[in-house]
């Protein structure tokens, strides 16, 4: 099983690992997949030598590869967001490059606010608080 939660809808656990935290587990899980028992029978082996059936590496793989998609997903109060948030403070308020990096902060924020990849659309609105009060 790669995770414990799908990508698109991260348990309360994944949501709160950082950009940074995400992209170490892919490297560690990619570096457990990495070995093989010799160059002439590259089927892959743990650490120590021992068999390595090929489901335990394919979710090696799908694990990692979920990690590095996450580590993709904007945060509230990353570096980015602090980045764009200055650069749109070196203009005056309502100026058309206030208005562009403005809106390219909202557009950050919602991708954020969303955990959607800067690379895929956000829906229109960031999702409905459910009645726990909790973003579905
Ligand atoms: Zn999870």
């Amino acid at each position: 099983m790669p995770l414990c939660c799908l990508v698109s809808d991260p348990c309360d656990r994944h949501k709160k690992l950082t950009g940074a935290e995400h992209r170490r587990e892919a490297e560690r899980l990619l570096s457990e997949a990495s070995f093989v028992r010799s160059p002439d029978h590259p089927q892959p082996v743990h650490r120590d030598g021992s068999e390595m059936p090929p489901s335990t590496h394919a979710a090696l793989i799908a694990r990692a590869h979920a990690h590095a998609i996450l580590a993709s997903v904007p945060q509230r109060g990353d570096h980015v967001e602090a980045w764009l948030k200055r650069q749109r403070d070196r203009w005056t308020e309502h100026t058309r490059q206030w208005t562009a990096l403005d809106n390219a902060l909202d557009d950050y924020r919602l991708h954020a606010d969303c955990g959607t990849p800067l690379d895929q659309p956000t829906p229109l609105f960031p999702p409905a608080p459910t009645e726990g009060g909790e973003p579905r």
